[in-house]
């Protein structure tokens, strides 16, 4: 590959799809209506969408023609054994188990391994993931190193675990109440930060002598790949493919959200190496997905899950591409000294509200006040990752009071352009700087389960802003 002096998008636009420019007016109106919670606002009200990266990627003229070739067929499906291989050659498993998307696969997964009363390591905790853990009857324990939980650490690799933590969970629970350890890859809860590739070896050598499994929640697997080429001595020179084949190799199986790296709007599955744990699988997917040759998926979708994950790895430039955009806004709004969690993660800049809004205490929602206004100012919308997400603690009724109080600004994959980015570092830039104008929020509305998706709000004072 030849050196790229910028990470200038490998692809040209043949399709657009028009957004509309909203009035401060009509974002003010639009607000009220969505009881300032981006969640609840209409998609037609949003002018640049860093809602979630989440199915929300463009799709290739590859991956579109592959639409039309889908195989409709029940069983055997063609676009099934192109899956197949693509899962193959990309990561390296035998067994293909395919899902309707990353939470399907997590389900399976955890119903043939987790027994009542049996513990889950994991390098910090996802929603659905911990979700289908306990309800296996499971407990997850979380092995992730301390930086991970701090700002403004520039460990270079924030989502490692940390071997102490796993083995002294070995000691206290047993290893035959551990079925598997969870790793994920660039670890979306810390921010997007990768683990390296000695850290994860580490980790797998650790499981097997205590017969322990590795799985690996690969959603995020290539973003991490390009980390580890850029960070990890003796892989510059590897190409990401064989980065992520390596990692994939030093474990059991995978689950996988096909709506991140993989390109495609729906899908996902489970890969795994045993044949036996693949015949389990494949046992529960018939009652709760679909057939073995479709899971969740449509012949079409299946096609262009296939050519996604063959395209996210032909040469780097894809993948230095998706990241380079990442950076440039995490990097545009470190330099105009705006606090952004460091290093700048894999799919998303991640500001820090309770530096931004000192004046509010964690009671009047920071990093949900902080979404709203840069709502307001521009038609960005960004997500709450903050004590609203967190939620209260089921015996005191009080909130959880998170460390990290964020507003996530999630990039689509092959969306947005650079001109898009300086628009979303403009707004949060005149945010910032009159952030002392934006007010404190308190509920009018909140859900008992999940609050950060329907819960509405409305300022404790009108706000200047
Ligand atoms: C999105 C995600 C999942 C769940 O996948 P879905 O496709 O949304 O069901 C699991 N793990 C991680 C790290 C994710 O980001």
């Amino acid at each position: 590959m030849s050196a790229r002096r910028t990470w200038a998008e490998p692809w040209k636009i043949k399709m657009v799809e028009p957004i509309r420019m909203t009035t401060r007016t009509e974002r003010e109106e639009a607000a009220r209506t969505a009881g300032y919670n981006t969640f609840l606002l209409k998609s037609d009200d949003v002018y640049i969408d860093l809602l979630t990266d989440s199915g929300t990627s463009a799709m290739s003229d590859h991956q579109w023609a592959g639409l039309m070739l889908g195989d409709e067929a029940y069983a055997g499906s063609k676009s099934f054994y192109h899956l197949v291989d693509a899962v193959q050659a990309v990561y390296g498993y035998e067994e293909l188990i395919p899902t309707h998307q990353g939470r399907g696969a997590e389900h399976i997964l955890s119903q043939i391994l987790i027994s009542d009363g049996d513990v889950i390591p994991g390098n910090m905790y996802f929603t659905t993931t911990k979700f289908h853990q306990e309800y296996a009857g499971g407990r997850f324990v979380d092995v992730i190193i301390d930086e991970a939980h701090e700002p403004y650490s520039d460990h270079p690799f924030k989502g490692n675990v940390d071997l102490a933590k796993l083995q002294a969970a070995i000691d206290t629970y047993g290893a035959d109440r551990i079925p598997y350890i969870s790793v994920e890859a660039n670890v979306n809860m810390a921010g997007g930060q990768p683990m390296s590739m000695a850290n994860l070896r580490a980790v797998s050598e650790l499981c097997r002598r205590n017969g322990i499994l590795v799985m690996l929640d690969a959603t995020r697997a290539l973003e991490n790949a390009w980390f580890i080429k850029q960070r990890e001595g003796g892989y510059s020179d590897r190409s990401v493919a064989e980065i992520l084949l390596e990692m994939c190799g030093l474990t059991d199986g995978a689950t996988m959200s096909s709506k991140k790296d993989n390109l495609v709007n729906i899908g996902g599955f489970l890969a795994l190496r045993d044949p036996e744990l693949a015949r389990k699988a494949r046992a529960l997917l018939v009652a709760f997905e679909g057939l073995h040759t479709y899971g969740g998926m449509s012949g079409r979708d299946m096609e262009a899950l296939a050519r996604g994950i063959r395209e996210m790895v032909d040469g780097d430039d894809h993948i230095a591409a998706r990241v380079g955009q990442v950076e440039y806004l995490g990097h545009g709004l470190l330099k105009a000294g705006v606090p952004v969690v460091r290093p700048i993660g894999g799919h998303g800049v991640f500001l820090d509200a309770r530096a931004i809004l000192e004046h509010l205490t964690q009671d009047e929602f920071p990093a949900q006040a902080l979404t709203a206004a840069i709502y307001l100012d521009s038609g960005v919308r960004g997500m709450e990752r903050g004590v609203v997400s967190a939620g209260r603690d089921l015996v005191t009724g009080e909130h959880h009071y998170p460390k990290l109080e964020l507003v996530r600004l999630t990039i689509p994959r092959r969306v947005y352009t650079q001109a898009h980015m300086d628009v979303v570092m403009e707004s949060v830039v005149e945010v910032y700087e009159h952030r002392e104008k934006v007010g404190g929020l308190r509920f009018t509305y909140e859900p008992e389960e999940l609050r950060f998706f329907q819960a509405r709000f409305q300022p404790i004072q009108p706000w200047e802003f």
